[in-house]
């Protein structure tokens, strides 16, 4: 029968980054999935790695605002109505976190996860050899009116700059050399220089699982619903029959509840949902940044497979079928902006960001089991935060003093 140390469940970027971190510190270590390593909401995020996100997307606050959500014709954001009852007393909360003297408060606290994120990333890019999939170039926010530019460009010089982050202020002009291509409706851009992207998010996962298997780690299938105490420990099924392992961690993003549910834990944790397509530029176009339209609410990033336009939150049931309103809503005001050609993929990819309404992952031990661990919710960002909650996790599974304190992330917040 197959022991290990710890399992670790779900082998999306945070699991995978756990793995590697427990088995950094001698750990015998299996990494569970029901499919392969990086094929959820990893796979098809927009692939930055957000160094420069100081502040959590949080819930709007102007009245205005408001209301144009409200109707639900938007491209940034929609919900199901038949959904609203029950994401309402959700949203409040997220509201809540996000008065400005919370979310002052929230951003301080996920500031030391965001500072650390690129080089925990560059440390496991190296051993992985994956530096072919990294762009070292920034993105850039693009906006077509100039009021938005404007306040943007004031928000930069008064939030942003005293973080020491770095970015260039472009007119239409200065856009247009970063991005030839780009068509006439943007008046300008702010573009960031610290962050990174992924040519290929799940590309990135898989590498990293493969490195956890050439140092000698385990990549089992299985369902993580199986896991049940036993012991001192925890017994699962694998494909391959059952296992045993000291200690789990649950790292199921948006499926966590599936798993700690069962031990008779309850997180208010929900989904965003979210969608991408593929496209081929038309004749010699080439798009060389992440670019975030931000008064149409989406988002272009440069892959390998081609341009991948990403759309902004749905809310909706985590298990409800696909609708197709967004990408609907946001391909014609794409086309505006970039020559997008044909659909690469045969039907649009849809992902769910698993959100807490703190903005918080929750990031340590099970209040009321020993030996079980915590590492999901990582809302918009986390392609961004998973190898440092890798390294966090591992070191207090490790009885070390982590080196981020862990404090505000735990699950007794709740
Ligand atoms: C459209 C979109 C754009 C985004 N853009 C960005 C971005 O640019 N930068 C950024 O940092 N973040 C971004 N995100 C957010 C980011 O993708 C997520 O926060 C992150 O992928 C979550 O990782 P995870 O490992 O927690 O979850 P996942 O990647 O979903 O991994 C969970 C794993 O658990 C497995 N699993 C589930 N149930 C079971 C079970 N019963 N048994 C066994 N295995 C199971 C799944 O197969 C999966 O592999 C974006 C998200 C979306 C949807």
């Amino acid at each position: 029968m197959l022991k290990s140390d710890v399992v670790v469940l779900g082998a999306g970027i945070v699991g995978v980054s756990v793995a590697l971190h427990l088995q950094a510190k001698g750990r015998k270590v299996t990494l569970l999935d029901r499919r392969a390593p990086g094929e959820e909401t990893s796979y098809g995020n927009a692939g930055l790695i957000e160094r420069a996100s100081v502040v959590p997307y949080s819930f709007p606050r102007d009245l205005l605002v408001l209301a144009r959500y409200a109707l639900n014709h938007n491209v940034d954001a929609h919900y199901d109505p038949l959904f609203a009852p029950k994401i309402a007393p959700w949203l409040f909360r997220f509201w809540y976190h996000s008065q400005p003297e919370r979310l002052k408060q929230i951003s301080k606290e996920l500031l030391p996860l965001i500072q650390n994120s690129l080089s925990e990333h560059k440390a496991l890019i190296a051993a992985a050899g994956m530096e072919h999939l990294i762009r070292e170039v920034g993105w850039i926010e693009v906006f077509r009116k100039e009021e938005s530019h404007a306040k943007a460009i004031a928000e930069a010089k008064e939030i942003y700059a005293p973080h020491g982050l770095k970015f260039d202020i472009l007119d239409a002009a200065a856009l247009k050399a970063r991005e030839p291509h780009l068509k006439d409706v943007v008046v300008g851009g702010v573009h960031w220089l610290d962050p990174a992207s992924v040519r290929d998010p799940s590309a990135l996962v898989k590498g990293y699982a493969d490195l956890f298997v050439k140092r000698g780690g385990t990549f089992a299938i299985g369902d993580a619903r199986t896991l049940e105490a036993e012991g001192n420990g925890y017994r699962f099924e694998t494909r391959d029959g059952p296992a045993t392992a000291d200690q789990a961690v649950i790292a199921l993003g948006p499926w966590a509840n599936d798993v700690y549910g069962g031990f008779g834990y309850d997180f208010p944790l929900a989904v965003k949902r979210g969608y991408h397509m593929h496209y081929a530029p038309v004749g010699n176009a080439v798009l060389g940044h992440t670019l975030l339209d931000v008064d149409k609410g989406f988002l272009l990033a440069p892959m390998n497979k081609g341009v991948r336009l990403t759309t902004g939150v749905e809310f909706a049931d985590r298990d409800a079928p696909p609708s197709p309103i967004q990408l609907q809503r946001a391909e014609p005001v794409a086309k505006e902006l970039f020559p997008l050609g044909d659909h690469v993929d045969p039907e649009p990819w849809m992902g769910r960001r698993p959100c807490l309404p703190d903005m918080k992952p929750v990031i340590g031990p099970a209040p009321r089991h020993k030996g079980l661990w915590f590492a999901f919710g990582h809302n918009h960002h986390g392609l961004t935060l998973g190898p440092v909650t890798g390294r966090i996790l591992a070191e207090m599974i490790a009885g070390e003093t982590p080196f981020i304190d862990p404090a505000p992330y735990g699950a007794d917040r709740f």
